[in-house]
């Protein structure tokens, strides 16, 4: 450590130990012993800020009592890359059910201004080979994604049997019937071969548990419902519904660093209550230019997947195909390595260099505040203290300059601890009351508690279990996708899988791999897919022993949905992702599907009466 010291403050300028306990102290203020319970679930009064904006809320439909191969619940980016693995592979017979009014996932829900994808369109839409499509910007907007994904499922007609505004009530094992039941909303009845639960990992808004929530007198939203017809403008910006308007904005995650530059252009006065600043990078979009698809090799899109996965998940690699934000500190763990070598000094193993590397990443965040915010007591309150993949990275050009602006306050919440209150007319911070027309909660997301309070439905398995009360300690899956006492039912979600930072990445990966096994059920007359206890308890083994790889670098983060708001408990840590990394995870299951047995798998074939597959093909065809 003293050699690292010495080494980095002669070329750097940084000193490690200093910002070890600088992150520290920053971590402290923040931890909180309620942790993920000081967040409050958007039920019983507060249950309207989960309202569709986007719907015709009398809508009614015919109650559905019928039976279908697959049930797909969930029209996201997981429902419908998992229909199209599956029409691929030859299943005909397919339902999507779906709480929106189209298909779209975070897509459909998050309209604010100025929402867009921070990962490159040429990596975060799929299929953009076989579509032909060539996306407008480097970084494309949420209006273009939505179309973009309702277009495939367009092309692989999966609008023609699903089912939206309607969300599922609860799941029950039929164990005669060898089926599922699934209840709705809508008071269908429906049952199913098989079910895929395609949970999106933001599926449900929460708001923090603030003393005084529901006094508040004015307007309020939460972004992922934003209210034009309060605000005016559209997802451009333009909001002159706001002219005359003293707006508040809680949260400083990635959402408000998108919408809070649209806010500040027109808003009378705009008040940012920040607890912990998000690091800032450089966004640079502008538009694509068709020509750089020329040429390109068919897959060049999967080894586009594979080499931004390598590089944000830290696996050392010359070969960065890119360049931008996301990727720039493997460019810094590059130099580094080739100063070392170049002075003779030996280079530190990866995980060291990744810490150097991510030092000098995140002084290069700090500085960018310095140069872009005019007060220097301001740009102090703006600048992150932690490591940098500790919380979601940010990217954005404007949301530093908007705090420029007379018209804009940044509202620090007493060094970490939050906003204080909520009153009939404003927030409360440090005794000071905050006078607002509209307060908007940019606080994000229930990412971290247990699955089956996410999905928001109770699902009962053999002899009537309850997949919460099998979970109650955590997750206990094979590989994430599927639970032993829950036959023919698969899960795609971030529990125990690879999760890679692009999402579409991790998404495809579960879409084909649950593809695989459930067209092969379909083709091999095969009724009953189970995981065995046995491949269960060894996947849990394997889910405890890599979590200890990541356990000390989540330990000494910043509070966030990252590390459970700072709570390890041993539930936590098996409800979390796969600790080995995305790149060996797909590995895994690739190699899995290789081996061809399906090993771990309890395969029992009932009945000589294969559901329908699609197409001319007299069996599916499976998917590699
Ligand atoms: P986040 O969970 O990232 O942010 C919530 C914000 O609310 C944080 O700044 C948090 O502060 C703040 N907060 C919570 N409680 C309080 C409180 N009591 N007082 C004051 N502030 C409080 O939500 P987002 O909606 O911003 O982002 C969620 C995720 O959505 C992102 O991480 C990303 O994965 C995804 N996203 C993806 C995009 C894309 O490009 N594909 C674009 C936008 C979002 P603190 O940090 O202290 O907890």
């Amino acid at each position: 450590m003293v050699v690292l010291r010495q080494s980095l403050e002669d070329e750097l300028g940084i000193d490690p130990v200093a910002l070890v306990e600088k992150y520290r102290v920053e971590r402290d203020r923040r931890l909180r012993p309620e942790a993920l319970g000081q967040y409050v679930d958007l039920d019983g009064d507060l249950s309207h800020y989960r309202d569709d904006p986007w719907v015709d809320a009398d809508f009614t439909r015919e109650h559905l009592n019928d039976e279908v191969d697959v049930l797909v619940i969930g029209g996201g980016l997981g429902g419908i890359l998992h229909g199209v693995h599956l029409r691929k592979a030859g299943v005909a017979n397919i339902r999507v059910i779906e709480r929106g009014g189209d298909f779209g996932g975070v897509w459909y829900w998050n309209r604010y201004p100025g929402a867009a994808c921070d990962t490159q369109a040429m990596l975060y839409l799929p299929m953009l080979e076989e579509m032909g499509y060539v996306p407008s910007h480097r970084f494309a907007s949420g209006p273009e994604i939505r179309a973009y994904l309702q277009s495939i499922a367009r092309k692989y007609d999966l609008y023609r049997d699903a089912h939206f505004q309607t969300e599922v009530t609860g799941l029950c094992w039929d164990e005669g019937e060898g089926r599922w039941t699934v209840s709705t909303n809508r008071g269908d009845a429906i049952r199913a071969r098989y079910v895929t639960i395609a949970l999106g990992p933001m599926e449900r808004p929460k708001l923090a548990g603030i003393p005084g929530l529901q006094r508040f007198a004015g307007h309020s939203f939460h972004t992922s419902r934003w209210d034009y017809a309060y605000t005016g403008g559209g997802p451009e910006g333009g909001l002159d519904g706001l002219h005359n308007k003293t707006v508040g904005i809680i949260g400083t995650g990635a959402t408000a660093v998108q919408c809070v530059p649209h806010l500040a252009d027109s808003a009378r006065h705009l008040y940012v209550f920040q607890r912990t600043p998000s690091s800032i990078d450089v966004r640079d979009n502008r538009p694509l230019d068709p020509e750089e698809f020329d040429g390109l090799e068919p897959g060049w899109q999967e080894r586009l997947w594979h080499n931004f996965t390598t590089i944000v998940s830290g696996i050392y690699t010359d070969d960065d195909q890119i360049r931008d934000g996301w990727t720039s500190m493997m460019a810094i763990m590059r130099s580094l390595a080739v100063r070392k070598a170049e002075r003779g000094e030996p280079v530190e193993n990866p995980m060291t260099l990744a810490q150097i590397a991510d030092y000098v990443k995140m002084e290069g965040i700090r500085d960018r505040v310095s140069h872009v915010v005019e007060d220097p007591s301001v740009a102090a309150l703006l600048k992150p203290w932690y490591n940098r993949f500790c919380k979601r990275p940010c990217f954005s050009d404007e949301y530093l300059p908007a705090f420029n602006r007379a018209n804009v306050t940044l509202v620090d919440t007493s060094e970490g601890r939050g906003v204080e209150r909520i009153t009939e007319r404003g927030v409360v911070v440090d005794g000071r009351e905050y006078p607002l027309d509209c307060l908007i909660y940019s606080t994000g997301f229930d990412v971290g508690t247990p699955f089956v309070k996410r999905i928001g439905y109770e699902i009962a398995g053999r002899d009537g279990v309850l997949l919460s009360a099998k979970w109650a300690d955590g997750a206990a899956t094979l590989h994430g996708i599927a639970s032993h006492g829950f036959p023919n039912l698969f899960l795609m979600s971030v529990v125990q899988t690879g999760v890679s930072m692009n999402f579409t990445h991790m998404i495809n990966e579960q879409a084909r791999h649950i593809a695989y096994i459930v067209a092969r059920a379909v083709g091999e007359e095969i009724d009953i897919v189970e995981v065995s206890r046995h491949a269960e308890e060894q996947w849990c083994a394997e889910i405890d022993r890599t979590a200890l790889d990541q356990e000390a670098f989540l330990r000494a983060c910043t509070p966030s949905y990252f590390n459970y708001e700072g709570d390890l408990k041993r539930r936590n840590v098996r409800n979390n992702q796969y600790g080995g990394g995305p790149i060996p995870f797909y590995r895994i299951i690739a190699d899995w599907r290789e081996e061809g047995t399906m090993p771990g798998l309890e395969l029992t074939h009932r009945s000589k009466s294969p559901p329908a597959v699609g197409g001319d093909a007299a069996s599916p065809q499976i998917p590699s």
